[in-house]
């Protein structure tokens, strides 16, 4: 990391035009949100605006061939060499940062989620701070700790019990750190879970949500790992991929410092039993037992049930498309049930 004193605040806000000027890169582009803003971010933008990168070969998650899958690179983000060659060969202006370890692979291995998700964060923030990049970085409901108000507001204190959510208040604050410190133009949300019907989820504790959907689909029962009364926050993805685009081309000078790297955001709150019940009413035959995953459970409660997402709403207009009935309705077309 090379020295740069809290004086040396070079680097400026980013605009849309800024944006659509010099490339798109995402991080982690084969998990479950890339493979979903890889293409949003090329509709909006231009397929040869977005370089999609993750630690693996490239599979058929963008695309069945390469061709389809467009500009893509193989990029460890805790190898800066790697990043920094790809963000100069490709003139990149903005980097979506979604290589993390999730909540329950990150309580089986503690240590690697630290130097994954804190230590590709910060190559990250650096490249960002000496090239003039704009950089979007997910937060999580996993930020807070057991015993939050319902709703839990934007403000509130951050004591998680997870090695997750520990990473990402960590990451919240460094994020603050190097905007404050570097003017590094970075934003970022709070997701609840999220609910997509084409990648697998990635080793969440809300990952529940997407497989009772896929087994209700294939055979008619789920065995939920979760308690039937768990209540979390979720979210549609297409309404996930729009809060991260719509921050990321939001004015600037509208995203206070406390906000701008943890926006709550949130569609509605769920258990596995109001989940069940939703899909039933459109595959009447459908029944859920419950086989108890300790762990997942115990991050499970240590989360709040329902954030207050009322200064996303004011600072930058946010607003999801999706609720139950119609996130359900739209799985089912999807997965052609
Ligand atoms: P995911 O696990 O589905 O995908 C992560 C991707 O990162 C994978 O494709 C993986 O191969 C890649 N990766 C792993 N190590 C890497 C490395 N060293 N270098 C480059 N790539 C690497 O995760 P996701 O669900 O797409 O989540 C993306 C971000 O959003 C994460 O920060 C996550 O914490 C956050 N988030 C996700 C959810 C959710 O429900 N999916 C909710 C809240 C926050």
């Amino acid at each position: 990391m090379s020295e740069k004193t809290v004086s040396d605040k070079t680097v400026s806000e980013k605009t849309v035009s800024d944006e659509t000027a010099r490339r798109i890169l995402v991080t982690g582009a084969l998990g479950q949100i890339g493979t979903e803003l890889v293409p949003a971010l090329r509709a909006r933008f231009g397929d040869d605006a977005v370089v999609a990168t993750d630690i693996k070969e490239l599979d058929g998650a963008l695309g069945a061939d390469t061709a389809a899958a467009g500009l893509y690179e193989r990029v460890d983000v805790t190898k800066p060499k790697q990043l920094a060659d790809v963000v100069e060969r490709y003139d990149v202006g903005t980097v979506y940062h979604l290589a993390a370890l999730l909540s329950a692979v990150a309580e089986a291995h503690p240590q690697r989620a630290w130097s994954l998700n804190m230590g590709g964060l910060i190559d990250v923030l650096e490249l960002a701070r000496e090239r003039s990049l704009a950089v979007f970085v997910p937060s999580s409901i996993a930020a807070f700790g057991p015993g939050m108000p319902d709703p839990t507001p934007q403000i509130a204190p951050q004591r998680p019990t997870s090695m997750y959510g520990v990473t990402k208040v960590a990451g919240e604050l460094l994020c603050d750190y190097y905007h404050d410190h570097f003017g590094v133009d970075v934003r970022g949300v709070r997701y609840p879970g999220l609910i997509s019907s084409t990648a697998p989820p990635g080793g969440g504790t809300t990952d529940y949500a997407v497989h009772i959907f896929h087994a209700a689909v294939r055979d008619g029962h789920y065995t939920c790992f979760l308690r039937e009364d768990t209540r979390l926050d979720m979210m549609y993805m297409p309404d996930a991929i729009r809060a991260a685009i719509d921050l990321m081309t939001a004015d600037g000078a509208r995203l206070p410092l406390g906000h701008r790297n943890a926006y709550n955001v949130t569609s509605f709150s769920v258990t596995p039993a109001e989940l069940a019940d939703a899909i039933r009413r459109h595959l009447p035959e459908f029944t859920i037992d419950y086989a108890v995953d300790p762990m997942r459970q115990r991050i499970a409660d240590s989360w709040p049930d329902r954030l207050d997402h009322r200064a996303a709403q004011t600072d930058w207009g946010w607003r999801p498309a999706y609720d139950l009935d119609s996130l359900v309705a739209d799985m089912m077309r999807a997965l052609g049930a």
